[in-house]
């Protein structure tokens, strides 16, 4: 499904390639052994490395740096053993080396991909160009005083992973999917924690526009830190036809860094482009070259976990659920995991889904709930599910059965027992409300006997209603057949 934009002169396309400022789990700074945890005072986690002072030396973080390639490698992408660390040079106040530690022409890894799950059920898969790892800047405050700014250096010299795609996307629903699935991976590698409120995870956006069947390359902006994955598909809309626009009314794009107001809708001039040489980046003298060997990169690759696509496959072949079904499920690796207890305990893949997926799912969505806030814990949901499948309570009762669950915590055997729930399997009960409906309804029986047969369907509703739901609804339509052949 490709997204195009009809302009006054033709059909134009989107190019778009994502920087993402990946926040590293760890719990030291990539040079310091200053903590990095969230919310502490300011200033309180600062080491004398990361507020500059003179002779202050730095010391690489190796946890760090196996965060690094436990990322690259789940990105399924080539892992540089020799990588380097260089300066990049500019001046802000929240900055007190006057340089960025980070990684120009020799990052730490190279080249891999990302298979993106779009809504429609198919799939795409975007280039990985590089992740280098390198230090984030401190933070400046401007409205605490009327004319002063203050200065917070706890996040300096955190470590941050900025992975940069291929210029792959063609439409905002990609770029959305591509930081979906990005977050994801690295959630279940445990890397980054992904929370784009916390600034923990960060993007900018290459976007630029060219006409459609064109494989140019045209000027792009950057719109940088994004902190949604909404805000991120809004920007990417209105940039393309800002693009568009200028194009179509013969002017020409400047190659710039552009800033969103997701108050407004728009994207505007933050400063113009500043390009690799004005940063004057050069190898970092008090740092040597990062090496390690193929038994460092082994180590961390036997200890992997289970990723999604994985995971996704996995599901689909054992509990025999469609690509967009294991899709939803594999996206969290919790639900993953509470859908994988309730099938196993369950014993029954596709109902474990339909529960989890359809009805959990939109309960908690209601109710602004996570999969640990769930009221129904997964052994009590696969007990409904065993109780359907032993025809003691019908699908129909069960979404009773859910409802009373969640306001009460308590498990389905003891509801169904206390209101007297269960199916009627006794064929005796269900034989005299058979008969009293045949005996009633003398014109129906006989317009199915001369072929209406879809009437039978009236009267298993009408045996149904008459046990309360009850009934068993394979076992009336057996009995109602049986007796109209008599
Ligand atoms: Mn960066």
């Amino acid at each position: 499904m490709s997204y195009i934009i009809k302009g006054d002169t033709g059909d134009w396309e989107v190019v778009i390639g994502l920087e993402v400022h990946a926040q590293v789990i760890s719990a030291a700074k990539l040079f310091s052994g200053a903590s990095t945890s969230f919310g502490a005072d300011p200033n309180a986690n600062v080491a004398f490395v990361d507020a500059a002072m003179p002779g202050m030396l730095p010391v690489i973080n190796e946890t760090c740096v196996e965060q690094a390639v436990r990322t690259g490698l789940g990105l399924k992408a080539k892992i540089n053993r020799r990588s380097v660390f260089a300066r990049k040079n500019y001046f802000y106040a929240d900055l007190p080396q006057g340089y960025q530690i980070s990684q120009f022409d020799q990052p730490i890894v190279g080249e891999g991909t990302i298979v993106l799950d779009m809504p429609d059920g198919s799939s795409r898969s975007v280039g990985i160009e590089r992740l280098h790892l390198e230090q984030d800047a401190g933070k400046s405050i401007h409205d605490i005083h009327p004319t002063k700014s203050f200065i917070d250096l706890n996040r300096a010299g955190v470590a941050l992973m900025e992975i940069v795609s291929k210029p792959d996307m063609r439409s905002p629903d990609e770029a959305g999917a591509y930081l979906k699935k990005l977050r994801s991976i690295l959630r279940y590698l445990g890397t980054c924690d992904g929370n784009m409120e916390e600034g923990n995870m960060r993007c900018d956006a290459n976007v630029s526009v060219r006409p459609v069947g064109s494989n140019e390359l045209r000027t792009r902006c950057e719109i940088k830190n994004v902190n949604s994955v909404r805000f991120v598909m809004q920007a990417i809309e209105y940039e393309a036809k800002r693009h568009i626009d200028v194009y179509e009314n013969g002017g020409k794009i400047d190659q710039e860094t552009r800033l969103y107001d997701s108050a407004k809708g728009e994207t505007r001039t933050m400063r113009s482009k500043e390009f690799a040489h004005d940063y004057r980046y050069f190898p970092d003298p008090d740092l040597l070259p990062l090496e390690f060997d193929e038994a460092f990169v082994d180590a961390i690759r036997v200890k992997l976990p289970e990723l999604p696509d994985e995971k996704k496959d996995r599901f689909m072949k054992e509990y025999g659920l469609s690509s967009y079904d294991a899709g939803v499920l594999v996206a969290e690796k919790e639900n993953a995991d509470f859908f994988e207890k309730v099938a196993k305990l369950s014993g029954d893949g596709k109902l474990a889904n339909n529960w989890v997926s359809n009805n959990l799912f939109s309960v908690l969505n209601a109710k602004n709930l996570t999969i640990d806030q769930s009221p129904i814990s997964a052994e009590n949901l696969a007990r409904l599910i065993a109780l359907i499948k032993n025809n003691t309570i019908s699908g129909r009762l069960a979404k009773d059965v859910f409802e009373i669950m969640l306001e009460s915590g308590h498990d389905p055997e003891k509801i169904v027992e206390e209101r007297g729930m269960k199916q009627i399997t006794d064929t005796g009960a269900i034989e005299k409300a058979v008969d009293d409906l045949l005996a009633a309804n003398p014109d129906k029986v006989a317009q199915i006997k001369a072929g209406k047969e879809a009437l039978i369907g009236w009267f298993v509703g009408q045996v149904m209603k008459a046990t309360q739901g009850k009934a068993n609804p394979a076992m009336c339509q057996e009995l109602l057949k049986k007796k109209l052949a008599q």
